[in-house]
């Protein structure tokens, strides 16, 4: 049978246990044994005890569970070559020639450039003598299947990540607990939410809370949006309503890049209108507790589905990422959709909104 081998890298994610759990499972019904490799690419790096065989117990009754069971790294030493050298040294060594990572944009572009390295990687092992050139063969091909974990639902191509539904309700619950406090004393309530590159969390979070003004990376208010917001909270309460709530996302920024940050906001908000202003800022609260039922159910179908690309053996359809598209799982280029992703910053980067906006389409609707 082959040997798959599976780790979560870089941010956690609710539903990242659901995946791991149908991986192991899926797994070892097609024959495979599976690998755990624990803290990321960092376990990679060290192998030994970071490396182990997992069993069909090893991933029962972690459904429920927000994080990651086999725990989740940032690994400088795996942007080296040098680190990726090790790590391959410990793949071939514990017979593995089937990677599975899940993770955010990130990770997956470490993922995409492990793969395309392999070979060398193998050769520079065989040449320095660390490992045989007979084992050359087995391992001449990784297998690599990324699946993304991230809240943000930063990843092109997929329409939804791994813990993105979570987040949302968690950040709706806040959102609600702190309406009735804020409606009681009349208070303004300014939320940071995660997205650093992504508005998508405060736009939707927006959207399902009655939020009166939003602001996202991707589209930098335009004029004296200082003077707009103020004018729209105050005849918001003019017209009867008894709180505003603005919603900022993490990374938000003006039409010249320059951070527009929750206290920012508060300060423009007291000056202008003098209104009992508040910030909260959600923070890690986003990526905590229990993953909802979306969550957990396209783990599932993500996991199951990465173990069969792997088992088909199907080498025009690797290295690729599970992504969904409507409803349904699709294998797109692990490379395309790094691309993509990473061209999404670049544009940010420039500044360049119009372009934003269309790359960000799908994502947003009209
Ligand atoms: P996320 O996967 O959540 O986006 P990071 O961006 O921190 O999180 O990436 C997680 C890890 O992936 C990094 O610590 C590093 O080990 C690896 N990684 C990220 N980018 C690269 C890269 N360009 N080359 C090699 N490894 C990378």
């Amino acid at each position: 049978g082959q040997a798959i081998a599976v780790l979560t890298s870089g941010g956690d994610s609710q539903g990242m246990n659901a995946t791991l759990r149908a991986i192991v499972r899926c797994g070892l019904y097609a024959g495979a044994k599976v690998f755990f490799i624990r803290e990321g690419y960092q376990g990679m790096i060290d192998g030994g005890a970071n490396i182990e065989e997992a069993n069909s117990l090893s991933v029962s009754k972690i459904i429920h569970k927000g994080g990651t069971i086999i725990g989740s790294a940032r690994c400088n030493e795996f942007r080296e070559r040098s680190g990726r050298l090790k790590a391959a040294k410990n793949l071939v060594g514990n017979g593995i020639t089937n990677l599975i990572v899940i993770g955010g944009d990130g990770s997956l572009t470490g993922a995409n450039l492990f793969k395309k390295e392999w070979s060398s990687l193998l050769e520079e092992l065989i040449r320095k003598g660390e490992i045989f050139s007979i084992e050359n063969t087995k391992y001449s091909c990784l297998s690599v299947v990324g699946i993304v974990g991230s809240i943000d639902n930063d990843f092109c191509q997929t329409d939804m990540t791994i813990g993105t539904d979570s987040a949302l309700h968690r950040i709706i619950e806040s959102i609600d607990a702190i309406v009735e406090t804020a409606s009681s004393h009349q208070r303004t309530f300014i939320l940071e939410v995660m997205g650093r590159h992504c508005g998508y969390l405060a736009l939707v979070a927006g959207l399902a809370t009655e939020a009166d003004f939003i602001f996202i990376p991707e589209c930098p208010p335009e004029g004296d949006w200082q003077l707009k917001m103020c004018e729209k909270l105050s005849s918001h309460r003019k017209a009867g309503q008894r709180l505003n709530i603005v919603i900022v996302s993490e990374g938000s920024i003006d039409r010249n890049g320059n951070a527009i940050t929750a206290e920012m906001i508060k300060n423009i908000i007291v000056e202008n209108l003098n209104q009992d202003t508040r910030i909260t800022v959600l923070g890690h609260v986003q990526r905590g507790g229990r993953p909802s039922a979306f969550d957990r159910v396209i783990g599932c179908r993500m996991g199951a589905e990465a173990v069969m690309t792997l088992t088909e053996a199907d080498p025009e359809k690797i290295p690729c990422v599970i992504c969904l598209e409507g409803n349904q799982l699709v294998r797109r280029p692990l490379i395309d959709c790094v691309k993509d992703t990473q061209a999404i910053q670049k544009v940010l980067n420039e500044r360049n909104w119009e372009k934003v906006v269309r790359l960000r389409g799908d994502r947003f609707g009209p």
